[in-house]
């Protein structure tokens, strides 16, 4: 498996030349195997791949939503927009008190959010939720859940292709020690792609904002005894000089590790 990353900014977008080694967009990763597309997460980086799906569109699209937040949903639109009508979409999230998926779908694609006239998207879209904690198959992959503590809720992935495994954990509070059932989650994932949003002296005074340290990331990744970690929803205050320090840093204390890159590849 091949996971793109298409954004991997958290909160808002940044802008500027200062911001290019790790890139502008909010989160959005994805696997593609043949006609097949599983996407995770729609922040504005769903657009940039909705731009390089142009060439060759899937034929079935499936969508893992980890929560509502703007710079998880946000590039959502487009990327429904772009693809040919008779694409297969679904759409799983687990959302948490709230009116329900089908509805916060269809808000995000109406005004006053967005301009009328793609509503009718959602008459061909599949809204599946489901419980966190609930196991699905999605494109022939193998997709588990976890529920993550964060404001409003979170949801963490494993999508396994049989062989091999990644988890995706964005938006968590990092606790202070990772407990069984999220350690049993994790276990012996080839590829741990984990929020690591503030530094330590940040995350001090951000405590239940619902984020992550690389010290948070590194304690979930060996106590599961991941292969790699890859650090995620990067700070968008967080320029280049500083990204760089902080993945020095990672990668001395966990070497083959590093921070997402918008634009690359990462194989799992
Ligand atoms: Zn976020
Ligand atoms: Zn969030």
């Amino acid at each position: 498996m091949h996971l793109d990353v298409w954004g991997a900014r958290g909160s808002h977008p940044a802008s500027g030349m200062a911001f290019s080694q790790f890139g502008h967009h909010t989160a959005c990763l994805s696997v593609r195997s043949g006609d097949h597309l599983l996407v995770l997460d729609a922040g504005t980086g769903a657009a940039a791949l909705a731009r390089a799906l142009e060439a060759s569109p899937p034929r079935a699209v499936d969508i893992l939503l980890s929560h509502f937040h703007h710079d998880h949903v946000m590039g959502l639109p487009y990327l429904l927009m772009s693809l040919p009508r008779d694409t297969a979409l679904r759409i799983h999230a687990a959302p948490e008190g709230s009116p329900g998926l089908e509805a916060l779908v269809a808000a995000i694609l109406s005004p006053p959010y967005f301009p009328a006239g793609i509503a009718g998207i959602l008459g061909r879209t599949a809204c599946r939720e489901h419980r966190a904690g609930a196991a699905f198959e999605a494109g022939g992959l193998e997709v588990c859940t976890h529920p993550l503590e964060h404001p409003g809720g979170s949801t963490a992935f494993r999508v396994s292709d049989g062989a091999r495994s990644f988890v995706y954990a964005t938006d968590l509070e990092q606790p202070e020690q990772p407990d069984a059932a999220w350690i049993a989650f994790a276990r012996g994932a080839d590829l741990l792609v984990h929020d690591t949003m503030f530094t330590e002296m940040e995350w001090e005074t951000r405590r239940g904002w619902g984020h992550a340290t690389i010290e948070g990331a590194l304690q979930l990744a060996d106590a599961a005894g991941v292969l790699r970690l890859v650090g995620f929803h990067h700070n968008p205050v967080h320029d280049d000089e500083l990204m760089v320090l902080r993945e020095r840093e990672l990668v001395r204390r966990r070497p083959g590790s590093g921070l997402a890159r918008e634009g690359e590849s990462l194989s799992v």
